[in-house]
């Protein structure tokens, strides 16, 4: 018998550490508060319609690849990678959208045509980009952040002025550009790290290279796809899932995690992975055990949360695209309103994802699968009147921008908000996306993956290293399963 893991929480972070553990033949059991595995990924299908509830833009395809290559798979055995052309569309105002395509050399044009002398400055900002993310992403990341001493060998020493750690994105970004549009198809990657460009380290330009360089891609049937095809390899290695079992609490004795209780029993253990919001996990231990007290979380910023609207429309909508950014609105006030003065957004900018352009299992034959997303500060008061405010306040402007109306064609419809990251999935303050990466919470300043006082206890996910999103995820579990291994 392998040593005994448990890991709390099946989302990306949850089963990449899961599937690490077991092919290292540990013995392991996921503990999944809700009915399905895949975390924030979840899904659900009603008069219809199939609607993925959270991630949507299939970004860094070679971290995907790396993961599967572990277990000498490719995500092709898996599922269908399908690559979007226009990546995304930007909507300005009516009759002013511009669509990045997928192609570099279409992307270099549509700067060109935009501002004179664009391509050669986008060429000259890519270039860094790349030297960061080979080195950020391919490499840094992938470290568990223990200590400054981990980034101190002689490639990054090296490469450090190329990293721009202290100049903002925002300083960088109009070194480069002019045009207000361009600058707001650059800024607007850099959202997924969940602060303001003002905040977050030139270093992040990465995202763009990640965006421009590597495409923007859609698993054919959904992200569910990507969760089903790590559960499959979890099972392959004999990792129990146990579903619809909440844990409650870590027992402790002497410094050591010993057992887990849930509604159903308890379970011995030689180790535990908190692979559920870092602040719940704390919360599951006892308080002189936890690496961090509230008055710690509450200095720190949080990526946004969001107000999304799941919709069914039985009618095409012609103007959309796969992936749509509707920017008419002033980015720097909503910014404002998410990060430095939290309220619900005066003029909200929003994102609609339309799965059925490119899929056609996700709704009816002619029908739609509208996904739309308002990112708000975390933590706010959220309850039916503000949720109906702002949903006739995206369709209206959806309406006028795309110059057709479809409100009357609108047969499901079903909102998610704060409320619901906190009862779905222990969110703390109801953030969707984690905890930001500003540059004071980047790499080893971030919530640490070992636990201090408790020897076999790590976390991973989207509030510890290496930050928000699916691909760090990915590799949040896969550092938290290697540093389990060497305790064990
Ligand atoms: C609406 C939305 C859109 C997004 N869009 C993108 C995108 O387009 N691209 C991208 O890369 N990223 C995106 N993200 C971010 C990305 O989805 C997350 O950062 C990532 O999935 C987090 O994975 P995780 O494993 O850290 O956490 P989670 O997926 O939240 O998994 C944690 C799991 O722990 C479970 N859990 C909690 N408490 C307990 C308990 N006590 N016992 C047992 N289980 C428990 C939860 O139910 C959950 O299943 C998006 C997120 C959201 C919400």
């Amino acid at each position: 018998m392998g040593k005994k893991v448990s890991i709390i929480g099946s989302g990306f972070s949850g089963l990449a550490a899961a599937t690490v553990l077991a092919q290292a033949k540990c013995d392991v059991t996921i503990f999944e508060k809700n009915d399905q595995a895949g975390g924030r990924a979840r899904t659900f299908s009603e008069a219809g319609y199939h609607f993925d509830m959270g991630p949507s833009w299939y970004w860094m395809p070679d971290i995907f690849e790396k993961y599967f290559a572990l277990f000498d798979r490719k995500p092709s055995d898996y599922f269908d990678l399908k690559l979007l052309d226009p990546g995304f569309a930007v909507f300005y105002a009516k009759d002013d959208v511009i669509e990045l395509p997928a192609s570099l050399e279409g992307i270099y044009e549509l700067f060109e045509r935009e501002e004179s002398g664009g391509a050669d400055s986008l060429k000259r900002f890519l270039k860094e980009a790349e030297i960061k993310y080979n080195l950020a992403v391919m490499e840094l990341m992938y470290k568990p952040s223990l200590s400054l001493f981990e980034f101190a060998n002689a490639a990054i020493i090296k490469n450090l002025p190329h990293l721009d750690v202290y100049n903002s994105f925002s300083t960088h970004m109009k070194k480069f550009f002019k045009s207000p549009r361009l600058l707001k198809l650059i800024e607007f990657p850099i959202l997924f790290l969940g602060a303001s460009s003002r905040e977050i380290p030139a270093l992040y330009s990465l995202m763009n290279y990640a965006a421009f360089n590597l495409s923007t891609w859609y698993p054919m049937g959904g992200f569910s796809k990507i969760s089903e095809a790590m559960l499959a390899i979890a099972q392959e290695n004999n990792v129990e899932l146990r579903l619809n079992e909440p844990v409650s609490h870590i027992e402790v004795h002497n410094g050591i995690a010993k057992e887990l209780i849930t509604p159903r029993g308890s379970y011995s253990l030689d180790g535990v992975i908190g692979a559920s919001d870092y602040h719940h996990t704390e919360n599951l231990i006892g308080a002189k055990y936890r690496n961090y007290n509230e008055k710690y979380w509450s200095r720190k910023t949080l990526a946004p949360s969001c107000l999304i609207f799941y919709l069914g429309i039985n009618k095409r909508i012609k103007n959309l695209r796969h992936h749509n950014l509707f920017f008419h609105e002033d980015l720097d006030l909503h910014s404002h309103e998410i990060y430095k003065d939290p309220q619900w957004p005066s003029k909200p900018l929003f994102y609609v994802c339309c799965t059925s352009k490119t899929d056609q299992n996700v709704a009816p034959i002619g029908h739609e699968n509208l996904f739309i997303l308002i990112p708000v500060a975390p933590d706010l008061k959220d309850d039916e009147e503000v949720r109906n405010r702002y949903y006739e306040l995206v369709i209206s402007k959806m309406q006028e921008i795309l110059g057709e109306d479809f409100r009357k064609n609108i047969e499901y419809k079903k909102s998610y908000c704060i409320n619901d990251f906190i009862s779905d999935y222990n969110s703390y303050k109801g953030n969707a996306y984690g905890l930001a990466n500003t540059l004071r919470q980047t790499a080893f300043l971030r919530p640490s993956v070992r636990n201090k006082k408790v020897k076999n206890l790590f976390y991973c996910g989207h509030l510890t290293v290496p930050g928000p999103g699916v691909p760090p995820a990915l590799i949040s579990g896969q550092i938290a399963a290697r540093q389990l291994l060497r305790h064990l």
